[in-house]
């Protein structure tokens, strides 16, 4: 496992957020402080110069699912598409405390992605070569090699599990999720970026077929361009430009125990099982699994979550089942219909959305953020995330990727 450097020296070097009263016009207005809203508008005013620019948030910034997750980065996906965007997002990942001097914590643990069956085994064997295709570091390992790396793994899964063998992500990493969040909006503000709270956007204006500006409860704020970041929420928001999206809203819970004290290293993910679990900085073990088959905007615990993760992680990892769960969690996740994200244009002038991160879009943060706002600055949609355009569906190219489905 590799840590920041020089965490201490790296608080320091943090800019204060400086929180401003909002104006009646802005070039750009950024509907949504969550992480992809906040690394947008911080590309924005540092690669592009743009610092006409308001986040406009209906509750405090890193409310929502940013600072809800369980932090996971990694490359690992299915498809070209999606591993290429991921590995890139990955690598900004890494550089991300040299760059805005803030301490994310992030470090790089490696990710083992278990089988359980034959057919999982071919599944993981895949990934390999086409991550490995396409720049993403993902090796075989055999349960002997587990075993040694991971001496805490029942091999027997609790004698229903067995552990053939597993996918080895070496790049997966974990960081602070509020931390990553608060680097780009102090460094979006230190540019003159206004960061503006408990502002919810209740609707859009519009001038012709175009959206101009947003509406909030202390009145309308022109806009050149609108762009919803919005998590959970993006369909109603969404439907005030008239906008439909394949889009569902689920929740996604997860968990943490009491301090563990030996070490663990790794990230530990089974597919089949549809569960993982990390140690955070702090030692506590943080386990998340599948979300909810039922749509809904609830963001509370549920004990049929709890149990069923529970359940299923300590049948992998038996220590587990001696320590103490110290606080549950839910958000909402924007699942598109092929778990693939949604970026860019709408067909409806001067809105923009960045959606369908589901419970995968915190690795996405800068990679989507820095995307974002370049098709903001120069009109033009990077290559990169071309594929992931709105207008996909009705051109019938989806994206469907297994990497992505259900967890992290
Ligand atoms: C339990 C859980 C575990 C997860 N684990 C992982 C993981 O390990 N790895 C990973 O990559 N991803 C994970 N995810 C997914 C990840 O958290 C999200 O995909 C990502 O945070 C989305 O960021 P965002 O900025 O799009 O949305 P959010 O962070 O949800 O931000 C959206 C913001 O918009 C605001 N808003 C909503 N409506 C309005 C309005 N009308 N006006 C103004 N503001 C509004 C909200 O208050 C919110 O602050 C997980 C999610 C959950 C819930």
């Amino acid at each position: 496992m590799t840590g920041s450097p020089a965490t201490r020296e790296l608080v320091e070097t943090l800019q204060p957020l400086r929180w401003q009263e909002p104006k009646a016009a802005y070039d750009v207005v950024i509907v949504g402080g969550g992480g992809h809203g906040l690394a947008t508008a911080y590309y924005l005013a540092t690669r592009h110069g743009i610092t006409n620019v308001a986040v406009l948030e209906a509750d405090y910034i890193v409310s929502g699912n940013t600072g809800r997750n369980t932090t996971i980065i990694r490359a690992n996906y299915g498809i070209p598409e999606a591993i290429r965007f991921y590995q890139h997002s990955l690598e900004m990942y890494q550089a991300l405390e040299a760059e805005t001097g803030a301490a994310i914590l992030h470090q790089t643990k490696g990710i083992f992605w278990l089988a359980h069956t034959e057919m999982a085994m071919r599944a993981e064997r895949a990934r390999c070569l086409m991550n490995t295709a396409c720049g993403a570091k993902t090796f075989m390992v055999t349960p002997v090699e587990l075993k040694e790396l991971v001496p805490q793994l029942d091999l027997t899964g609790g004698g229903r599990y067995p552990v053939l063998g597993a996918s080895h992500h070496v790049e997966a990493a974990t960081a602070r999720h509020d931390r990553v969040a608060w680097a780009f909006a102090s460094g979006a503000m230190a540019k003159g970026v206004h960061v503006v709270q408990h502002t919810p956007v209740t609707g859009l204006v519009r001038r012709g077929d175009r959206v101009v500006g947003v509406e909030t409860p202390n009145g309308p704020i022109a806009a050149g361009i609108v762009l919803s970041a919005v998590g959970g929420r993006v369909t109603s928001m969404a439907a005030h430009a008239r906008v439909r999206l394949p889009v569902r809203t689920h929740p996604l819970h997860a968990f943490v125990t009491n301090n563990y004290a030996q070490g663990f290293g790794p990230i530990l993910a089974s597919t089949e099982l549809m569960c993982y679990v990390s140690q955070t900085e702090r030692g506590q073990m943080l386990i998340g699994a599948e979300f909810d088959a039922q749509p809904s905007y609830s963001r509370q615990s549920s004990f049929a979550a709890l149990r069923s993760y529970a359940h299923k992680i300590t049948r992998l990892l038996p220590f587990l089942a001696d320590l103490r769960i110290l606080r549950t969690w839910a958000g909402i996740c924007d699942i598109s219909a092929d778990f693939s994200p949604i970026m860019g244009e709408t067909g409806v002038p001067g809105f923009l959305v960045t959606t369908g991160w589901g419970t995968w879009g915190f690795k996405a943060i800068p990679a989507g953020g820095e995307a974002m706002a370049e098709l903001i600055a120069t009109g033009r949609t990077p290559a990169l995330i071309a594929p992931f355009a709105l207008d996909r569906f009705a051109r019938d190219h989806a994206l469907a990727d297994q990497g992505s489905t259900g967890t992290r």
